[in-house]
């Protein structure tokens, strides 16, 4: 264990080279620890990799006492605390997961000054008992790590986080920092209003990460098309795969191994040793592919991970910009890869259906997924359309697909008009509704056991889309639901006209829609 040096009152710049090796503060760094120094409260929206830590870090060294720091990544502190330890900061945490001897010398320690920085996890503050032992000894910075699960309508939602609205009541003088990645304009106003941050000075940094390419193609066959785009990068590449079901991350994870690929599955149903097994591999050794769902990647640090790929659509762009952040830490070129389909929209739709929640939560979750299929389906740059979503305008990239091969769009007004009327006469004549696979075999009068049994060939519109292949109106549908002209509903995601749909059959309203693209990640030919 290296020596300790008092650094109270010492040059905050001192402090970064001596303790943690760094020549210079990066971007709003030295600003944000000198606000904090000062005894000013912060909030800190950066992304992932921008050097959050050493925001409060700094100052916990800087200033008498010992900084605190909320974060919900139990799992992580142990390493984030031997870390400091190794660079001969005096760091500790408390979490559930301690022997009782282990709590009180943590404890003892920090009540005689002999703590620089103390991890905690945001239950833990919402005991009393907590409470009172902070109030024994000193604290220099609360640091709220990961803020913006204070918010209610977020992805990463957590209940403590609302306990957090009064430490400024239980610890008076202390300044207070939020720091996140995720921070929308609403995120942004919600955790500066909920932690009660009124007179915080705000640090905002640019959410651009130009070493990311983003890529996002129509899903045909997933797994497939995944084992190419690995099979495209250079052998020996690290990557992450998120993936939304358990049994997909395995299946996925077998289905690479059987072709040659390192790839390892992580999801919270496999035994914990399995788990921490798998991620050390991928932290150390060099090429392995992690199979994930979203419950891996919060908080790892591995700099050279080169493509994170999403089979499965994200249930937000907040989400999608934290798990493709993971990927190119080190400033290296990186992919962000996904494909996504008429599936995944039918099952999110129906996924927010059935979820608990009122009226105004559902409406918040398909705003959500509103916001993630038009950065899917945008015909510009996603760069773009995604830095906007973060409330910072920006010009074309030049480093996304939709920059580098503009996609083909087509006019899509009578393929509309045929579907729409399609589900019109179903409903009307025969009082019936039906998901995408049945209203395509009527579309292209594919004469199945089904359509004959129901009597749909003797439908007026049966065949008049044989022009399109299943994959086109796939396509179609898909984008039509993107758009709020058709709505999917129930277990079997039935099609139903929502209001816009008027306009498209009286022809009133153009319906310019994206050709398809499927397989061209890493420079690939376009299937068509
Ligand atoms: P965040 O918490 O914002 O995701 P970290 O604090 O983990 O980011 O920092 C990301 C990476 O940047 C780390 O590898 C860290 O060592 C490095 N880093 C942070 N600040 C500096 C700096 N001033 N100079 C050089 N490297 C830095
Ligand atoms: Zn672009």
């Amino acid at each position: 264990r290296a020596p300790v040096r008092e650094f109270t009152g010492a040059d905050p710049r001192d402090v970064l080279h001596e303790v943690f090796g760094y020549e210079e503060f990066r971007g709003d760094q030295a600003a944000i620890v000198a606000q904090v120094i000062a005894g000013g409260d912060a909030v800190v929206l950066m992304p992932t990799g921008g050097g959050k830590s050493v925001t409060y870090q700094v100052p916990a060294l800087v200033r008498p006492g010992t900084g605190l720091v909320i974060s919900p990544l139990i799992a992580l502190m142990h390493d984030q605390v031997d870390a400091l330890i190794a660079n001969g900061v005096r760091a500790a945490y408390l979490n559930s997961t301690q022997a009782p001897a282990e709590r009180s010398r943590v404890e003892r320690a920090f009540l005689a000054g002999e703590l620089d920085l103390l991890y905690v996890a945001p239950e833990r503050l919402s005991a009393a008992s907590t409470t009172a032992l902070l109030q024994r000894g000193k604290l220099s910075v609360i640091a709220i790590d990961e803020a913006h699960c204070v918010s209610q309508w977020g992805h990463d939602f957590r209940p403590d986080y609302l306990n957090l609205g009064d430490l400024d009541e239980r610890f008076p003088g202390v300044p207070r920092m939020a720091l996140t990645a995720t921070a929308t304009r609403e995120t942004h106003r919600e955790l500066t209003e909920r932690l009660r941050l009124p007179k915080a000075e705000h640090f905002v940094a640019s959410f651009d990460r130009p070493n990311i390419q983003y890529r996002i193609e129509a899903k045909v066959d997933p797994r497939r098309q995944l084992a190419a785009f690995i099979r495209s990068q250079p052998a020996g590449t690290a990557g992450i795969v998120y993936a939304l079901s358990r049994k997909s991350v395995e299946a996925t994870a077998e289905l690479l191994r059987s072709q040659g690929i390192d790839a390892l599955p992580y999801h919270a149903g496999l035994p914990s040793e399995v788990r921490s097994a798998n991620q050390s591999r991928f932290l150390r050794d060099d090429g392995v592919v992690m199979v994930a769902t979203i419950a891996f990647g919060m908080g790892i640090d591995k700099p050279d991970v080169r493509f994170v790929a999403h089979i499965d659509l994200p249930k937000s762009v907040e989400g999608y910009y934290q798990e493709t952040g993971r990927a190119g830490r080190d400033g290296e070129p990186a992919l962000a890869w996904m494909v996504y389909g008429l599936g995944d929209v039918v099952q999110q739709r129906r996924m927010i259906d059935q979820s608990p929640g009122d009226r105004s939560y559902k409406m918040r979750l398909g705003q959500h997924l509103d916001a993630m299929l038009g950065l899917c389906e945008t015909v510009s740059c996603r760069r773009q359309n995604l830095l906007d979503y973060f409330g910072q305008p920006s010009d074309p990239c030049g480093n996304c697909d939709t920059c580098l091969e503009p996609p083909d769009t087509f006019d899509g007004l009578v393929p509309a008009q045929k579907l729409l009327s399609t589900i019109v006469r179903l409903q009307r004549e025969r009082g019936q509704a039906y998901g995408a696979g049945q209203l395509i075999d009527i579309l292209r009068g594919a004469s199945t056991e089904r359509v004959r049994q129901l009597g749909h060939d003797s439908l007026a519109t049966f065949g008049i889309g044989a022009d399109l292949s299943d994959q086109d109106w796939r396509s179609v549908i898909r984008q039509l639901l993107a758009r709020g002209i058709l709505v999917a509903r129930g277990d079997y995601g039935t099609l139903a006209l929502a209001e816009p749909a008027g306009a498209v059959l009286q022809g009133a309203t153009p319906v310019p829609l994206r050709r398809d693209v499927i397989g061209r990640a890493g420079g690939a030919p376009r299937v068509r």
